[in-house]
């Protein structure tokens, strides 16, 4: 007895027997009308067919949005303090943006979708994100705002 996700490579008369050996199930463990089965088997061949038929196309649908295998590490702790873990490949990286794009041909947005991140997820490692902010403060991001705090005070 084949199991149900064989159903699709199956030429339709084993369907019919699907649908016999389902019914005979049925019977053993629920009383019927004699004029009910004809009805029964038809809502289960309905059925068969519907998994049959779908298959293929729910398949394609969500491969682009689900993931193929299980991450390398859980999505939410893939950002580390030096590193971002790519769950795609496992590879680390500074910042996944670029890499998910030449590499994996996704959209940071796409990515999210994928593991189920939220959309304020960053992907940047973070001693890298406080580099950057010193960065701006280096370069005297700081300073001009306090010095226009400055000028306003003389006026
Ligand atoms: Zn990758």
């Amino acid at each position: 007895m084949a199991d149900q996700t064989d159903v699709n490579t199956l030429p339709d008369t084993t369907l019919i027997e699907l649908t016999a050996g389902v019914v005979q199930s049925y019977l053993n463990n629920n009383q019927m009308q004699p004029d009910q089965v004809p009805q029964v088997m038809q809502q289960i061949h309905d059925k068969f067919a519907q998994l049959q038929g779908g298959h293929g196309g729910a398949e394609a649908a969500t491969a682009s949005t689900s993931p193929q295998h299980e991450p390398p590490v859980r999505p939410k702790n893939s950002v580390r303090k030096n590193e971002v873990v790519c769950l795609e490949c496992g590879k680390t990286y500074k910042t996944l943006k670029r890499h998910l794009r030449t590499e994996h041909g996704l959209e940071e947005s796409d990515y999210k979708a994928r593991w189920d991140l939220p959309k304020n997820f960053k992907l940047v490692a973070k001693s890298y994100s406080e580099q950057r902010s010193q960065m701006a403060k280096d370069l005297g991001l700081g300073e001009k705002s306090a010095g226009r705090g400055r000028g306003r005070k003389k006026t």
